[in-house]
């Protein structure tokens, strides 16, 4: 469900004038295509008529997937001048799609904002690696036996941990998180965003198990 609206571009290049359909709202679970277009920067890329120019339009969409908590407004760069400006409307826009999507959006979690597409590039290029570490990591987990808890992905983008989490046994808990990583880790030593937050875990007593992820995947 990604929808276009129409836009009048303007070519940077020979300055001519031309109606031109833009996605507004970018549903990157659904639309593979377009992930990658917006994963290549290339989203909405026009192609002037007159000169044959490729340029991004003065326009601000959304980017949004719900199985990696992502929802992030994209604006033109030349928008970033008037950035507090953006920002509350983005608040405001937030505001009603949140009314318009329910629960589909992450709960606790402030859109991201980016002015020009580079920044959801590299976030969506981090989860894709992300994803790959964590279908090595799903697969030793198997193998051990272990159960895997499903942590919020954007409270793992936030804290610099793995969305996934092994466990021993039938329940997550602290306790038997950190006995699964530790099973996990023994067997496997190139796992280090793991390594890395069992260290974290168990410097911090008071480190609780994470939120837990919204989205059914
Ligand atoms: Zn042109």
């Amino acid at each position: 469900m990604s929808f276009q609206g129409t836009i009048e571009a303007n070519c940077p290049s020979c300055t001519d004038g031309f109606d031109a359909p833009i996605w507004s709202f970018v549903h990157g679970g659904k639309d593979q295509a377009l992930r990658d277009q917006a994963k290549a920067s290339e989203c909405n890329m026009l192609l002037c008529p007159s000169c044959g120019a490729a340029f991004l339009p003065e326009a601000a969409w959304i980017y949004y997937e719900p199985e990696d908590e992502i929802l992030a407004f994209v604006f033109p760069p030349s928008y970033k001048a008037e950035e507090t400006k953006w920002r509350d409307k983005m608040k405001a826009d937030f505001a009603a799609m949140r009314e318009a999507l329910g629960d589909h959006l992450p709960v606790g979690h402030e859109p991201e904002v980016f002015f020009g597409p580079d920044g959801l590039a590299s976030l969506l290029e981090f989860e894709d690696w992300r994803r790959d570490e964590r279908d090595v990591m799903e697969f030793f987990a198997k193998d051990l036996k272990l159960s895997v808890y499903r942590a919020s992905p954007a409270w793992a983008r936030e804290n610099g941990a793995p969305a996934r989490l092994p466990y021993k046994g039938k329940t997550p808990t602290r306790a038997s998180v950190i006995e699964g990583l530790k099973i996990l880790v023994a067997a496997n030593d190139r796992l280090t965003a793991w390594s890395d937050y069992l260290a974290k875990l168990e410097k911090d007593p008071s480190a609780v198990l994470p939120p837990a992820a919204m989205a059914a995947s």
